[in-house]
This record gives C-alpha cells, structure tokens and sequence, in this order.
C-alpha cells in the first residue's frame, strides 16, 4: 500500500493524476524537464524535481533519473500517465525491481499486448473478434506466404509485430505488390522495433475506430465502461472523440464489451486498459490493445460517471473494484475536442506564449488543461494544450453544448486549430454520426480544393 505517487509526465496528464491523487488523500511528487520548471501545475505537487534537460529521451524517458527521483522523494508507486514510459515493459520490470507499484498493469501483460502477433493470439483465445487473417508471423517460404494471402483476399496489410505509431504497416492491393512489400516491411521492422517479424490480414477499406474501455483489478475483475468513437483522425492521430460510438447496436455492444472483459481475466490484466476495434459493416475486428490510460477518457468519465484515473489508482493499491458490470449504465453523450497549438489549416506546431486564455464552462462543460494566460507552450513535445470535453443527454444535446462551448474558447498568443473544430463541430457528416476512419482526410483535401 503507497501514499506517495510520483507522476512521471507532464502537461494535461500530470495534472489530470495529481487531482485523482488528491481526492485519495495521497502525497505527490512530480518530475519535469529544465522546459518544463515554470509550469504551473509543479506548484500543486508535495515535491518538485527536475529530471534533465528539455529532450524527452533525457528527461521524461530517462529511467534511471525516473527511479532516483522516486528513491530520493520516498514515493512508493509511479503512475506513467500516457505516452513516455506509459507502456514500456523494461520501465515497469526496473518499477517492479525497485521495489515500487507501477500504476499500470504488470510488464508480463505489457509485453504480450506489446507485440501484435501475441496480442492477437491472445485476443482470439478469449473470443475477441479479430481481423481475418493468421496469428502467427508469416513464414519465409514465398509460396506460402501468397497462399496465405490468397486465403485471405486482397486487399491484405503486412504489419510489423513490434508497430507503433501508425508505423511499420503497408497496404498490398495484389499478388505483384505482395512480396516487395513484405520485405521493405520486414527490412524497415528490423531497424525501427528492433524485431523483424511481420504478419498479414485483411485491409478494411471503410471502417470506423471503435474502442471499449476496460478496468480490472488484481483479484480477477474486470468490467468494460462502454464504447468511443475516434474516428476522426488525421494520420493516425486523433482529433475528436465521443462516447458511446453511435449507432451500434447495444446487443452487438454488449458481446464485445463482454470479451474484453473476458480476455483481462484470462490474461490476468489489472489497471485501466482499451481495445481498439475497425468497425464495418456492423462487425468488430480488434487491431490492438492500449495498456494505459488514453487521453480520451473524460469521454467515458462523463457518461459512465466514474473516475477513471482513481479507479486506476485504487485497484495498483490492492483493492477490488466496487462495482459488477451489472452496476455500469452509461448516461448521455460527449465529445472531446483536443485542442492543438498549431495552425488550424497547415497543422505546423506554433509554441509560444499564451496572451489570453479563455475557457468555457457552465453545465456540461470541463476543461483539462494545464495551460493559462502568460503560460509558454514549449516546443519539444506533444502540441496539445487543453481538452474541452462536453456531456449533454443526447449527442445532438451534447453536439449543441460542444459548439457554444467552442465559440466560447479563445486562447491568444498562438495559433490553435479551435477554427478547425468549429467547422468540424457544424459539419454535416460529422453532425450524422458513424464516419469512417479516413473522412477527416477526405474533408481536408476537399477544403484545401475548394
Ligand atoms: P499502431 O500501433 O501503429 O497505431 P494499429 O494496428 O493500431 O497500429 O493501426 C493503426 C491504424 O492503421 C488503424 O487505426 C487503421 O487506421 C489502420 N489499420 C490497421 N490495420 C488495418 C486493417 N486491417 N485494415 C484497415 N486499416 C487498418
């Protein structure tokens, strides 16, 4: 049992943990980069240490610094918020060694979710529904390999097991393109994940990003909190979020809900958790599992009215979760805009400091941010600076309080894509519901064309 946390994050994130931390009385300590001495919310902690200079990889991913700020502070747990070390298995294995809780799940189930090919094993062992295709690696023997994709149909995608990002993936549209692609894939693999191994499946030509958010703890629980949609991307990154997903059907919902939960106890996952689905023609097909909060979880906060974050924190503390999934109803809608400093029509990054900071509120509304007026947006990481999210009791009463919020916003000093989410906010596709994964990229062509 810990009573003293060090968030090894920044921005958003870091002050999203340090408020879950304090509504369970729990002392906190923070790391920041020499980029980061002056934000704001390092005033909030119980201890403050610098951690390096400005670049992440000697700073918010150096883990010895990580584990000697643990050591000298006296904080028993690190929670890795996301991205950084938040689902690096030899970070959480050096945690565990040290003595420490890792606010997170166990480096043993990091590492199977880790690689693609043992995800996806693992996944259609529990009755996952998954991408057509093998869950092994794909074999040398070129004949094989055409036949597998010949099984399969065209168009097939070859996926590096060890992938990330949105990298290490190619589309293969017939026979000809298959092995070239295959062994750039597997050239590119080796060098960038440092493992070699590729494997195929069925490219969904339309689909949506659908994702169930889960929860377990350490005594064999596990419960999911519904759906999300992100769909709209720009590559591969989301831009807005809503839960639930519209227009699924609830008893489709509900089965695959329920293998998510079921492939956590079989797996012995503990903490929060989401699986990422393609969704077509009324079929769901896991891509991949995240081991860590997402940044959009206020989507579901808000309609399945529990904390997230703290439900993390008390089930790395020992205890079960207090509710069955027959307690869980969720209520509403919501969105979340991530609010971006960047140019709404170039996307190029705009640092800087922040003139005026104007933030929407009222019934419905939260902020998540960590930013304020006179507050100086660094260069080196992410370019994300609040997340408006809105609840409302249907998704056109939610999609009404989005754009009254959005108008609302306004932040100086910077660009932002605020306009960006205006436009997308009065949309009509986006106004119906249910687009595709690649509508966002189509609009902007159109835009850019027009
Ligand atoms: P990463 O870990 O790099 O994010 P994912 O497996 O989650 O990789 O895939 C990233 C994106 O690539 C997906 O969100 C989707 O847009 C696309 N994608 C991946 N697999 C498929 C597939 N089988 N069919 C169609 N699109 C796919």
């Amino acid at each position: 049992m810990f009573d003293t946390v060090l968030i090894a994050n920044r921005g958003e994130i870091a002050l999203r943990v340090l408020r879950a931390c304090r509504g369970l009385g729990l002392r906190v300590v923070m790391v920041h980069s020499e980029a980061d001495k002056d934000a704001p919310y390092l005033a909030l902690a119980d201890q403050a240490l610098c951690i390096g200079p400005a670049a992440p990889g000697q700073s918010y991913l150096n883990q010895p610094a990580i584990l000697a700020a643990a050591a000298v502070s006296g904080a028993q747990a690190i929670h890795p918020g996301y991205g950084f070390l938040s689902e690096n298995a030899g970070f959480v294995e050096r945690v565990e060694q040290a003595g420490l809780t890792f606010i997170g799940p166990s480096s043993a189930c990091i590492r199977v979710m880790g690689d693609k090919v043992s995800a996806k094993r693992a996944m259609r062992a529990s009755g996952v529904p998954c991408v057509p295709g093998p869950d092994t690696s794909l074999p040398e023997d070129p004949a094989q390999v055409r036949r597998l994709a010949r099984e399969i149909g065209y168009p097939v995608i070859v996926k590096a097991a060890g992938g990330g990002g949105g990298r290490g993936m190619r589309v293969v549209n017939d026979e000809a393109e298959l092995l070239p692609a295959l062994a750039v894939t597997r050239e590119e693999a080796g060098r960038a994940f440092g493992n070699p191994e590729v494997y195929i499946e069925k490219f969904l030509l339309h689909p949506r990003h659908v994702e169930i958010q889960v929860l377990a703890d350490r005594h064999g629980n596990a419960v999911w909190l519904g759906s999300r949609d992100c769909s709209l991307q720009r590559r591969h990154q989301k831009v807005i979020e809503e839960a639930p997903a519209p227009g699924i059907p609830q008893e489709l919902l509900a089965q695959v809900g329920d293998s998510c939960a079921q492939a956590c106890r079989r797996i012995g996952y503990s903490g929060v958790g989401t699986f990422e689905f393609l969704y077509e023609n009324e079929a769901f097909y896991f891509i991949e599992m995240n081991t860590r909060l997402q940044v959009e979880h206020p989507v579901t906060e808000l309609t399945s009215a529990i904390d997230i974050v703290q439900q993390q924190i008390r089930v790395a503390r020992g205890e079960a979760l207090p509710f069955t999934q027959a307690d869980i109803a969720c209520q509403g809608h919501a969105f979340e805009c991530r609010i971006n400093a960047e140019d709404p029509r170039t996307f190029r990054p705009s640092p800087g400091q922040i003139t005026d900071w104007n933030v929407p509120g009222g019934w419905g509304v939260r902020v998540d941010s960590h930013a304020r007026a006179g507050y100086r947006v660094p260069p080196y990481y992410d370019s994300m600076v609040a997340k408006l999210i809105v609840h409302g009791a249907s998704r056109a009463d939610a999609l009404t309080r989005l754009r009254v919020a959005l108008d609302e916003m306004r932040v100086e000093g910077i660009a932002t894509n605020l306009p960006l989410h205006r436009e997308l906010a009065a949309d009509e596709g986006f106004v119906d519901g249910g687009v595709d994964i690649h509508y966002l990229e189509r609009w902007l062509k159109e835009r850019a064309a027009a």
